[in-house]
């Protein structure tokens, strides 16, 4: 009884230990060149809190013990076979969606917890009955949201599903499922059937929630699908007394909101305009009104106007990410700053695919973390610059969405390099960037196009730079 006794307590320290582990590691992925460590410092805390749940298993009084924990090790195996193959193949463009599915993998584990309360769980207190159906409502919203989400980014679904009538039909489809979430905590009815029906109205709701949002706003859904999940997971944590879920749920839950708000902001959107104003393929069909036409520069030029530079801020964008040129573009970075050109390099919030997506590319690359700017840090420095050298970049550095109210990225704060002395644009053609608009800066008189794709057209640049002399 006693060996019991102290094995509980060992269990819940291990718990709070795995939580805190979870947290450092979290601070850790704070800073690119922290991150790596992060990561592996929330695997261990990952892998105590799994070997404590094993023992925890081991110690109840359930007669299944052995089945159990027969189906954790599968469930385990199976999904760390398919993560781990899965992490390995993933392209970093195709990251968003990879997070997406995670993420619903999350608010479905959640569901699914509160599914077993529901439909069978001894407990029936009402507050323990309240809080395993509304983290079921929001893991279930959560799981079939994100899969949509998912669907869209990697082309599954094409199209936004949109009609008439459609916020009025999610609105009856998300009151439906509080009426039949009232139904299950007050037992007033339906039994297993209300259980079921509540279930199948939340999953309809993610869906229907999703659907509509076009593909620009998609990472900003997929971060608030993120929060959603997090929170859920806390809920389900108090519903099975499990201080590590409770924890790892309230920190993921509120790291997930701020990053939402972030984007959001990045972007100049508030969440309600996301979710309900369908932006992203609105945007499309305001494209054009930039007259003028781009001229292009041969990379032998660009690379002597670049050696002779006082200062060159480089600004990277999801083209490079395409093009993997993040380590070439590094070599040209050293070459120029050994010449005693003053190198630094800009990074929009939301420049790529995903929040951070330039940051992790440069790490890898071994860029410093002190050559690195954001967006405030650097603005005011592009007036100095000799030449703003944009690669793969488009929205992101659109003097439209400072100048010109009818554009679609109206208002979203952006990189000013159209202040630099020379502006050189690689990019492959005349492509649109994420928004589907045309860019003001490619036309401006200072402005001069290296076409080409990423990685080819730096290591002509390269070659250029190192002919200078
Ligand atoms: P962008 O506006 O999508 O433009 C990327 C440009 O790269 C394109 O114009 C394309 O032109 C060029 N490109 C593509 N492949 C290339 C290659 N292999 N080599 C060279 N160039 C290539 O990118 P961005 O400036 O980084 O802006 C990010 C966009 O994503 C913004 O609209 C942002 O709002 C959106 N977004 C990002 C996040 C996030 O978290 N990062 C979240 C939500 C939305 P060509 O086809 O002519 O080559």
């Amino acid at each position: 009884m006693d060996y019991a006794h102290s094995a509980q307590e060992l269990v819940q320290l291990s718990y709070l230990a795995a939580a805190f582990l979870f947290i450092v590691g979290l601070k850790r992925m704070s800073s690119p060149l922290t991150a790596v460590s992060g990561i592996r410092w929330a695997g261990v805390g990952m892998v105590l809190a799994t070997i404590v749940t094993l023992l925890y298993v081991g110690l109840g009084d359930n007669p299944n013990v052995r089945l159990n924990v027969a189906l954790i090790v599968g469930a385990i195996a199976a999904g760390g076979v398919l993560a781990w193959v899965s992490g390995k193949r993933v392209a970093m463009t195709d990251m968003p969606q990879m997070i997406a599915l995670y993420n619903g993998m999350g608010g479905g584990a959640a569901a699914a917890i509160a599914a077993v309360e529901l439909y069978g769980g001894t407990e029936t207190s009402t507050t323990h009955l309240v809080i395993a159906t509304v983290g079921g409502f929001i893991g279930s919203v959560s799981f079939s949201g994100s899969l949509i989400a998912f669907a869209k980014l990697q082309g599954l679904i094409t199209k936004s599903v949109r009609f008439g009538g459609q916020k009025f039909l999610n609105l009856s489809v998300l009151l439906a499922t509080v009426v039949l979430g009232f139904l299950v905590v007050s037992g007033a009815g339906g039994g297993s059937a209300a259980v079921s029906l509540f279930f199948v109205f939340a999953l309809l709701l993610g869906i229907a929630m999703t659907l509509p949002i076009g593909g620009a706003d998609m990472p900003v859904v997929i971060s608030l699908y993120n929060a959603l999940t997090g929170l859920a997971v806390g809920f389900e944590g108090f519903v099975l007394d499990n201080a590590a879920m409770i924890i790892a749920g309230t920190v993921v839950g509120a790291a997930g909101t701020l990053l939402t708000q972030l984007m959001a902001k990045a972007m100049n959107r508030s969440l309600g305009n996301v979710l309900f104003a369908n932006f992203g393929e609105s945007s499309g069909a305001a494209a054009g009104g930039v007259t003028g036409s781009q001229k292009a520069i041969e990379a032998s030029d660009a690379g002597v106007m670049m050696a002779y530079s006082q200062k060159v801020i480089i600004v990277p964008g999801y083209g490079l990410a395409v093009a993997q040129a993040q380590h070439k573009v590094w070599e040209l970075a050293q070459l120029l700053i050994d010449k005693g050109v003053m190198v630094r390099f800009a990074i929009h919030p939301v420049a790529g695919r995903m929040p951070g997506h330039m940051n992790v590319l440069l790490a890898e690359a071994g860029v410093p973390y002190e050559l690195i700017s954001d967006l405030d840090e650097i603005n005011a420095e592009f007036e100095t610059a000799d030449v703003a050298l944009i690669i793969g970049a488009n929205d992101v550095v659109n003097p439209d969405a400072r100048a010109n109210k009818s554009s679609p990225i109206f208002g979203m704060p952006i990189l000013n390099a159209d202040k630099a002395k020379n502006v050189i644009v690689i990019k492959r053609g005349q492509g649109q960037g994420f928004s589907g608009i045309d860019n003001a800066l490619f036309v401006l008189d200072q402005t001069r196009m290296l076409y080409g794709d990423a990685q080819a057209a730096v290591s002509q640049l390269i070659q250029a730079v190192k002919a200078a002399g």
